[in-house]
């Protein structure tokens, strides 16, 4: 298989234990990220650095010097797989007894645990693995039609909601600030979150995100709970930090209760998934958060060669964005090897049995299949390299996704185009002849398909991609077959050659070349890697339209590269099918140097810079990711909700104080004084003058004249007794 990243390579052998041998075999800042004192530490790290394994032996040595308890040590990360791994190589270096569990595992523990006391005697309710029936009634109670995959995209917009802690009355602002391509009308998806939140209390279980929040209340609302907790677990350590989301970090901070022994590790040019919520502001701001954090940078590539790394490199330097002011240059340590090769092809067939060719040579070089990975966008595109690896007689094994005639739309389809096929047989034999390209549309759209409305993304999308692939596969074989132009010849021999493409796509393989995602690659490495379909349109995929989506589109290249160890190939097809028209422009993010001679690169209209000053006040937008602003806490915060806060707490208290004994002298409520909001905004932009302080929202000409004055007194770190009656600070 093809699960790579070896706890075997990466760790001595487990006789070989105790402090010293956790230090050998690290590199000079592998050594710094694991000898520095407790507290709070940042490791920025690029793809292949060695982060896990900077990370495991950091504790190993707190462990095995005995700093640390090791049942003091909460250790999580993302997916069970990653936090298998990290028990693995701990174990390998001879620590046992520390927890490694990703973010829900650890939560559903201590629940569980903590249940009878903060349900009054109760167990803890029941969890709810999938939401999608619930959310399918839910939709039906508010009269939304759905069909399966709709109701798989609103799950996945409910979890994106619950994971940036946005209510369902907050749904429809949040989703525009987040510029969320939504399943339905704003309005109905915050319709269907409410009905879903009320049939599920109505049950007595709970989802995933629930969990969570249970966890942070028991945390912090019953104080015998977070006393036991905070006392069980002192050491903090996070793998994978650019992945956070803002539910999974306020977890974090209840764990932490305010404590600093936090170690963070991450690559912000690695986030491929804030689409579900995940936000590198965390990893990015977190030595900003955390006064004292030691940061360390890791930039020694040690799985790939340096002509792999310098083209990884290439692709993310024109990279834009927050997560891109943290950018790290990768340096390769592996002796050179071959150069990564970008070619292209006039049709997709074309491409997939060039691809295919390849691998059989590799095969033939001594290359094992399992390492070897074809990588693509989207899991529509599995089915060209299913079949021409299939005919090329590579074995293959599917990752993260069903095998092309596995998925059930595909299975309706066949069954729809079997039917079809007998009604042309008897429509012919009655004298009316069809195309075939026809019926085969007409029996899709049996299925509610239509060639000219892909849906923006999501499974809704690869549900469309999948059925528009077969009528693909027609219109080829027309091509190829002009007779089969007429439905009454075509359809049964296109059902029959459909039947037989999906018999030899079934040979259930243990040992094969992977057929991925790049969402699925992340953290595997292979050594030959075949980046595949880099066309516009493809990748970046044609719904990635804000700067911030196309941004996420270039990462995920990043992360295909960064997967290969040796060989990487790169490619995309000119048209989709042979003899379609070959318009195509390769992959923007493709470095113009590395394009085929003659090729020129896909240059792209520099994306619109975030609104300045003086187009703020018409559409303000936030500071730090650009997005626009609806909210009214968010424009005077100048910051959308997912951003995470940076505003200096210790100042955010003295204007509170300030404002509450100011209340109070003047006999007003203090909001009147100042919202929380604005106060807030003062303590994340701390003006300097009244002209800044005159910027932010709620500080209006009546305002700046009363309280202008100590406001700026109080950012220059004033003492609020100074400026009020001491009598009403009391
Ligand atoms: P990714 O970003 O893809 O998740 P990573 O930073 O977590 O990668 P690891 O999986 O920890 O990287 O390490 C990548 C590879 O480099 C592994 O095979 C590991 O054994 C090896 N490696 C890491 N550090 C060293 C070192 N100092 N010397 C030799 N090999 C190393
Ligand atoms: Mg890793």
């Amino acid at each position: 298989m093809t699960v790579t990243p070896a706890a075997s390579v990466d760790s001595p052998p487990s006789r070989l234990v105790g402090p010293d041998a956790v230090l050998a075999g690290l590199d000079d800042e592998q050594r710094a990220a694991v000898l520095a004192p407790r507290g709070p530490v940042c490791i920025l790290a690029g793809a292949g650095t060695g982060k896990t394994r900077a990370i495991t032996h950091r504790i190993a040595h707190g462990v095995l010097t005995q700093a640390t308890a090791p049942n003091h040590v909460l250790a999580v990360t993302f997916t069970a797989r990653a936090a298998g791994e990290m028990r693995g190589r701990l174990r390998a270096l001879g620590v046992a007894g520390v927890q490694a569990r990703t973010f829900h595992a650890a939560a559903l523990r201590q629940l569980r645990y903590f249940a009878p006391r903060v349900f009054d005697g109760r167990a803890m309710p029941e969890l709810l693995e999938t939401k999608a029936r619930v959310v399918g009634q839910a939709a039906a109670r508010e009269h939304v039609k759905l069909d399966r995959t709709g109701v798989r995209d609103l799950t996945s917009e409910i979890e994106w909601a619950k994971s940036a802690m946005v209510e369902p009355d907050g749904y429809p602002v949040a989703a525009g600030e987040a510029s969320r391509e939504t399943p339905l009308p704003v309005d109905q998806v915050a319709a269907v979150y409410a009905g879903y939140e009320q049939l599920k209390r109505r049950m007595g279980v709970i989802d995933f995100e629930d969990l969570l929040r249970a966890t942070i209340w028991a945390i912090e609302d019953h104080r015998d709970v977070g006393d036991q907790i905070r006392a069980q677990y002192r050491h903090f350590v996070v793998d994978e930090y650019q992945d956070v989301n803002p539910l999974q970090q306020r977890l974090l901070e209840a764990w932490c209760g305010g404590r600093d022994d936090l170690t963070v590790v991450g690559d912000a040019s690695q986030t491929i998934y804030s689409f579900t919520g995940a936000n590198a502001r965390y990893l990015i701001d977190f030595p900003r958060r955390h006064h004292g954090a030691v940061v360390i940078r890791l930039e020694r590539d040690y799985r790939s060669t340096p002509q792999v790394v310098s083209l990884a490199n290439e692709v993310i330097a024109a990279g834009q964005g927050v997560e891109a002011s943290v950018r790290l240059q990768l340096v390769g340590q592996r002796p050179p090897g071959p150069k990564p090769r970008v070619s292209h092809y006039p049709d997709e067939p074309a491409e997939a049995s060039a691809v295919a060719t390849r691998c059989k040579e590799l095969l033939r070089s001594g290359v094992s299949a399992a390492e070897i990975a074809v990588l693509f966008r989207t899991n529509a595109q599995s089915e060209t390299y299913e079949q021409a690896l299939a005919d090329a007689g590579v074995p293959y094994v599917v990752r993260g996704g069903e095998r092309f005639f596995e998925r059930p739309e595909v299975r309706e389809a066949m069954m729809l185009l079997r039917g079809a096929a007998r009604a042309a047989e008897s429509d012919a034999a009655d004298g009316l002849p069809g195309s075939m390209v026809d019926a085969v549309t007409g029996a899709l759209s049996g299925l509610d398909w239509r060639p000219d409305k892909p849906p923006a993304g999501g499974a809704a999308r690869e549900r469309w991609e999948a059925l528009a692939a077969l009528l693909r596969l027609a219109e080829e074989q027309v091509a190829a077959d002009p007779f089969s132009a007429e439905a009454a010849v075509g359809l049964p021999r296109f059902v029959d050659e459909l039947a037989a493409r999906a018999a030899a796509q079934h040979v259930p393989t243990v040992e094969g070349v992977t057929l991925g995602s790049l969402h699925a690659a992340k953290g595997l490495e292979w050594d030959a890697v075949f980046l595949v379909g880099l066309a516009e349109g493809t990748l970046p995929i044609s719904f990635a339209k804000t700067p911030a989506q196309l941004e996420e589109e270039r990462r995920l290249l990043y992360v295909g590269v960064t997967r290969a160890r040796e060989h990487v190939w790169l490619s995309w097809a000119a048209a989709r099918s042979p003899g379609g028209r070959g318009s195509r422009r390769p992959c923007r993010f493709l470095p113009a140097g590395s394009l085929p001679a003659g090729v020129p690169g896909t240059a792209v209209a520099p994306a619109p810079k975030p609104a300045g000053r003086s187009a703020s006040r018409s559409l303000p937008t936030c500071r730090i990711c650009g997005v626009a602003l609806f909210d009214p806490t968010h424009r005077k915060l100048r910051r959308c909700g997912s951003c995470p806060a940076n505003y200096d707490e210790e100042l955010f208290e003295r204007l509170r104080t300030w404002r509450g004994a100011l209340a109070k002298e003047q006999k007003l409520p203090p909001y009147v004084v100042f919202t929380d909001a604005t106060l807030t905004a003062v303590a994340e932009l701390q003006p300097s003058s009244e002209a800044q302080l005159a910027e932010i929202a709620g500080v209006g000409p009546r305002k700046l004249t009363l309280y202008g004055e100590a406001l700026l007194a109080l950012v220059a770190g004033a003492d609020p007794a100074s400026l009020v009656e001491p009598t009403e600070l009391a």
